[in-house]
């Protein structure tokens, strides 16, 4: 665990957030820099680094990930949401505590979506999946 892990912290509540859902296995709670209005993070309350060791705790934040995002439409009136969460340093991993990003969207509100990012693919998807499958 990096010591000291700020969202256990939060979890334990020696450090403040913004908390707009919990439940047993997981809290929600506004992003300090939010990408866009009501950027929320969902977590799960025990401490796993990221996806390859999440150990089933991504399942375990399934409802609580619903919830808030259901939470986000029906009180900010989003049109819609992006749900990602990053595991690693190349990935863009700060804070190395699971956590689920819940970008409310608007119509027409600018944000780049999925199909502006795109990489030089080195393999071909036939190989790729060579490699997979
Ligand atoms: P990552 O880049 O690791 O996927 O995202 C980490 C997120 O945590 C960032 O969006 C950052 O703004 C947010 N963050 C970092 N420290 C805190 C904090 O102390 N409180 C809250 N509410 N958000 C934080
Ligand atoms: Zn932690």
């Amino acid at each position: 665990m990096s010591d000291p892990c700020i969202f256990c912290a939060i979890v334990a509540g020696d450090a403040p957030a913004q908390v707009v859902y919990s439940d047993d296995a997981a809290i929600a709670f506004l992003d300090i820099n939010p990408a866009t209005t009501g950027h929320t993070l969902v977590i799960p309350r025990r401490h796993v680094e990221g996806l390859l060791d999440a150990d089933g705790a991504l399942a375990e934040v399934g409802p609580a990930v619903e919830a808030t995002g259901a939470l986000l439409v029906e009180r900010l009136g989003a049109d819609g949401i992006n749900v990602f969460s990053s595991t690693g340093h190349a990935a863009g991993q700060v804070v190395f505590h699971l956590h689920v990003h819940l970008l409310p969207r608007w119509s027409g509100d600018g944000l780049l979506s999925l199909h502006d990012l795109r990489v030089p693919v080195r393999e071909d998807r036939d190989a790729v999946h060579r490699r997979l499958a």
